[in-house]
């Protein structure tokens, strides 16, 4: 396994493999790296001659009071975790390197990035397709494999690489969870034991939207109102947003049509830590 800092260093590594037309994985991140993550890369190494991790903490997608410099870091760990999953090339560009001076370009979605988090983080996707698509043009992948974790930004970057042409699939893989239900975040190291504890309601609060609308509620209210009641079992929870939306457009639904898929999405703040999750349901 070999890391680089520069693109340009990468892109050489990665000829040979392109020349042959052997497939490249690619897994964008942001590292201190869990079993989420991990199992991206597992699925990269499956399907893949290669497999590239990057690890960037993207400046471009943080907003000016959000936490970008207390986000953790740890390469070394990173590293070692992903060479005991046989990546091949991790691409940990230093920001200044990535982002020159006289960086002016973004990329940005009208309509997908304004919803759910584009709520309250409204430059957060444009930073997000902005970075997504120059580490795409480094790497210049087969396949790019995100999580569902992240609902709102695999369809961001899904319909990105399909309006622009970026010749490559885009993958997403399933949440991965801890044993009581919390999907597994870098940020989940930030809660405090009482939050911790509390911090399974989030997922609970879904499972309950999901229980109704396979016992036959479709009233998107209804089904938020329910979920809230359980989320109050959480008392140090303070809610940004519950959300119930069309799968593919992340538009708001009033009534649940049959068969139709739909996202039930909520990120909640304990103290200054927000956490996101999500689950698709068959309507
Ligand atoms: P991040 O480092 O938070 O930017 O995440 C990098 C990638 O890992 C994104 O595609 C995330 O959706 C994915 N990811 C993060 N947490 C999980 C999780 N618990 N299960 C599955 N994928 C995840």
């Amino acid at each position: 396994m070999k890391t680089f800092r520069s693109s340009e260093a990468l892109k050489g590594a990665l000829v040979s493999f392109r020349k042959k037309n052997k497939k490249i994985g690619f897994v964008p991140t942001m590292g201190s790296l869990h079993e989420g993550h991990l199992s991206l890369v597992r699925l990269a190494r499956e399907e893949n001659k290669a497999v590239v991790v990057s690890i960037f903490v993207n400046p471009l997608q943080f907003g000016p009071k959000e936490d970008f410099w207390r986000y953790p870091r740890d390469l070394a760990r990173d590293s070692r975790l992903l060479k005991k999953e046989k990546a091949d090339f991790i691409f940990a560009p230093l920001p200044k390197e990535f982002y020159p001076e006289d960086f002016e370009t973004s990329v940005s979605l009208s309509r997908l990035s304004r919803p759910l988090c584009g709520a309250a983080r409204p430059t957060h996707f444009t930073g997000v397709a902005t970075g997504v698509l120059k580490l795409l043009n480094i790497v210049m992948p087969r396949t790019l494999y995100l999580g569902q974790k992240d609902y709102q930004q695999f369809r961001v970057i899904e319909q990105m690489v399909r309006d622009m042409d970026f010749p490559c699939r885009v993958k997403a893989a399933p949440i991965v969870r801890e044993a009581d239900g919390l999907a597994m975040s870098s940020r989940n190291i930030f809660l405090s034991r009482t939050e911790r504890r509390e911090a399974p309601f989030i997922r609970r609060s879904l499972e309950e939207v999901e229980r109704l609308v396979k016992s036959g509620f479709h009233d998107a209210s209804k089904l938020k109102q329910r979920a809230l009641e359980i989320l109050k079992l959480a008392p140090h929870a303070r809610l940004d947003y519950l959300e119930i939306v069309d799968a593919q457009s992340l538009e708001s639904v009033i009534r649940l049509k049959p068969g139709s898929k739909i996202l039930a999405a909520i990120a909640v703040f304990f103290g200054k830590t927000r956490l996101i999750d999500n689950v698709l349901i068959r309507g």
